[in-house]
């Protein structure tokens, strides 16, 4: 039997990975952690028992003990917690499905315990890749993706010992707003914003595809993950996202991975790796969709990901700077505080306004997103 813990077991990419638990019947869940929403994380107590969860306030911790004071359950809370729900002993995987630079500590400290990572919160990598690759491979640890991107990418690879990544082509649906121009951008509002086309996602993360700010993101994550130059990372924008990405060869030779879209495939490809297990739901019908479409990426109407390349090519901790004003400035866009273009020119405006640091540790990462928090607060 496989044991997992979880971190963010109450969000999209939480649930659905205890969907997969649920239908495949021999995963063991030994610890989860979630944030806030403790009625449902009570519910997955009740169904899969792990031995330890975790949320992030003490008064919540507090609460659930209470609630579920009928079963022999360790409830912790805070940073501490999400250490030890990261590095539950039993556990051989720790899905990391926490949203934010908050999933950077314990991913490490999960590394150093020797814990295999399925890595959705691409947060980590972005501004803590530099720490956290060399890491794994001293430890070595797998680092698992679950971003679909990157699965793709990592399933094109399989097989390929030895053979050089020519080039990536990293596919985008475009978003919502896909073939609008700056103008048009103005007056869009939250609700427009959270429609994305083909994904159901967490509201952050469908904000960051809006904006393709989740693309730059993905950019840095894929450097990371396969170590390409970034020159090596071609975005190509595909509108029905049945290309998940695709990886070149030396001899031109392109392989791709396709498939429905359905975030359960790279997750349980990341639990099960390398094997591919059954999983339901409708499978691939190339009749029925008839076509598929690609385009450059607009750039300049959507400066998030020019912007993500530019704190990319310099290094450092700018990456962290673009990540954490951009989770600023999503949030106060939610909170109907700021325009929808101005998140990126928040983004634009802390990258040049922040002191660089060549090779942060972690403390100077969380500093620097400290700093960014605070120049944001000044200045809107
Ligand atoms: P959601 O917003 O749906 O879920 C986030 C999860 O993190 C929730 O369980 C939330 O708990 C928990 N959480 C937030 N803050 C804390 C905290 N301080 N301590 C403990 N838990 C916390 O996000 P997604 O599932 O959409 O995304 C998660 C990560 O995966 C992100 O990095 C995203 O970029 C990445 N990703 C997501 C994809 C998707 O399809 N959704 C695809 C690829 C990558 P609670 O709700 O209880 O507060």
């Amino acid at each position: 039997m496989k044991k997992i813990a979880i971190l963010g077991s109450t969000g999209s990419i939480g649930t659905q990975t205890l969907e997969i638990v649920r239908e495949q019947g021999d995963i063991q869940v030994t610890a989860l952690a979630a944030g806030g929403n403790i009625s449902l994380l009570e519910k997955q107590i009740r169904e899969f028992r792990p031995g330890l969860v975790s949320v992030w306030e003490e008064k919540k911790a507090k609460d659930l003990r209470e609630n579920i004071r009928d079963l022999d359950i360790k409830v912790l809370w805070g940073m501490d917690g999400l250490i030890a729900v990261a590095t539950e002993k039993n556990a051989e995987i720790l899905v990391t499905a926490i949203v934010g630079m908050v999933g950077i500590r314990p991913a490490i400290e999960a590394i150093k315990a020797k814990k295999a990572i399925a890595l959705a919160n691409k947060e980590t990598l972005v501004t803590a890749g530099h720490v956290i690759m060399p890491l794994a491979k001293e430890y070595r640890v797998p680092i698992l993706p679950v971003d679909s991107e990157h699965s793709a990418i990592f399933q094109c690879l399989q097989g390929q010992k030895g053979n050089p990544i020519k080039k990536i082509l990293l596919t985008a649906s475009g978003g919502p707003f896909r073939g609008k121009k700056r103008k048009d951008l103005q007056n869009i509002q939250v609700e427009d914003a959270l429609k994305h086309p083909n994904w159901e996602m967490g509201k952050k993360i469908t904000i960051d595809s809006s904006t393709l700010v989740n693309k730059g993101l993905e950019v840095m994550e894929a450097k990371w993950l396969f170590g390409v130059a970034l020159d090596q990372i071609q975005v190509v924008v595909h509108p029905q996202s049945v290309i998940h990405s695709a990886v070149e060869y030396e001899d031109g030779s392109v392989i791709a991975q396709l498939g429905t879209r359905d975030m359960r495939l790279p997750i349980q490809y990341a639990l099960y790796y390398p094997l591919r297990r059954p999983l339901s739901g409708e499978k691939l019908d190339l009749f029925a969709l008839g076509s598929l479409t690609f385009e450059a990426p607009d750039m300049e109407t959507f400066s998030g990901l020019s912007l993500a390349y530019d704190a990319m090519r310099r290094g450092g901790n700018i990456p962290t700077v673009f990540n954490a004003a951009n989770e600023r400035a999503v949030a106060m866009f939610l909170d109907r505080k700021i325009s929808y273009p101005a998140i990126t020119e928040i983004i634009g405006e802390s990258m040049e306004s922040i002191g660089f640091v060549k090779e942060p540790d972690v403390e100077q990462i969380l500093e620097t997103e400290s700093a960014t928090y605070e120049f944001i607060e000044s200045r809107w």
